[in-house]
C-alpha cells in the first residue's frame, strides 16, 4: 500500500485536536480560506461533485460542502475521519467520509468527480506520483484537480522545518521530512504523466512577523497547483 504507517499514526495521535484553531492544525485553519477561494474561483464549487484526498479532519472538505459542493473526503487515518464525521454532524454540513486509499477509490469511482483536491498530503506519501495518477483517474474529462505541498527548496527547510518545528514550534518536531518535499517541476511532471494539464501555480507564504499567510508568486515553500483533465 502507498502509505507510510508512521505518518498515518502521527496524524491519528493529534486527530482529537483537529478542529482546535490554536492546535498543531492552526496553519491548516489559517490557510483554508485562501485555498478555498482560489479553488472556488477556478472550479465554481456549488453543485459540483468533489473528492478530497487525504482530507484529515475535514477542514477543506467541509468548507467546500459549505460552498454547495457534494463533497466526499477520504483518508487512511480512521481517527481523523471519525473527527471529521463528528464535526460535520455538529455543524450540520453534509459530507461523506470514507477510509479508503486514493488508488482504490480511483478503481471504484473512476471519472466520477468534477473536482479533486489533495492538499498538504503528497509530502507524507511514499509514492506521490501514484496519488497524482489516482486523482487524474477520479476526475471527469474537463474537471479540475488541485494539489498543494511543500517545495524541496532551501527556504522551505528554513521556514517549514527549522522555523515552524524548532523556532516557532507551530508544528511538532518531525512533522515534515525535507527529503520528501516536491518541487513544482516534479509535481507538474507527475501531473502531465497522469494526463493532466497544468493550468496554474500559486505560492502561499507565511510572514512570521505579522503571522499572516498570503497567496502570491513565491512558490519556494508552500504552493498549490491547479490542473485539469482535457476533454
Ligand atoms: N488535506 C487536509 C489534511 C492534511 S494533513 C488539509 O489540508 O486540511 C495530511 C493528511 O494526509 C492526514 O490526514 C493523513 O492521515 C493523510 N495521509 C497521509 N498519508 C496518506 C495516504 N497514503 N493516503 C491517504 N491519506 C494519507
Amino acid at each position: 500500500m502507498n502509505a507510510d504507517p508512521l505518518e498515518i499514526q502521527k496524524f491519528s495521535e493529534l486527530a482529537h485536536r483537529w478542529w482546535d484553531p490554536t492546535s498543531e492544525f492552526k496553519p491548516l485553519h489559517e490557510i483554508n480560506p485562501l485555498r478555498l477561494e482560489w479553488i472556488n474561483a477556478r472550479a465554481a464549487l456549488a453543485g459540483k461533485k468533489v473528492i478530497d484526498i487525504g482530507c484529515g479532519g475535514g477542514i477543506l472538505t467541509e468548507s467546500m460542502a459549505r460552498k454547495g459542493a457534494d463533497a466526499t473526503g477520504i483518508d487512511l487515518s480512521d481517527k481523523a475521519l471519525k473527527v471529521a464525521d463528528l464535526h460535520s454532524l455538529e455543524s450540520g454540513v453534509q459530507v461523506r467520509y470514507e477510509l479508503i486509499a486514493a488508488e482504490d477509490m480511483a478503481a471504484r469511482e473512476a471519472g466520477q468527480y468534477d473536482v479533486v483536491t489533495c492538499m498538504e498530503m503528497l509530502e507524507h506519501v511514499p509514492d506521490p506520483g501514484a496519488i497524482v495518477k489516482a486523482a487524474a483517474t477520479l476526475v471527469k474529462p474537463g474537471g479540475h484537480v488541485f494539489f498543494s505541498t511543500i517545495n524541496r527548496h532551501p527556504k522551505a527547510y528554513l521556514y517549514a522545518v527549522v522555523g515552524a518545528e524548532y523556532l516557532l514550534r507551530m508544528l511538532p518536531k518531525g512533522t515534515h521530512d525535507y527529503g520528501k518535499f516536491i518541487t513544482p517541476a516534479e509535481l507538474a511532471q507527475f501531473a502531465r504523466e497522469a494526463g493532466l494539464q497544468v493550468d496554474g501555480l500559486k505560492g502561499m507564504t507565511y510572514n512570521p512577523l505579522t503571522k499572516i499567510y498570503s497567496l502570491n508568486n513565491d512558490t519556494s515553500v508552500n504552493y498549490m497547483v491547479a490542473c485539469s483533465r482535457p476533454l
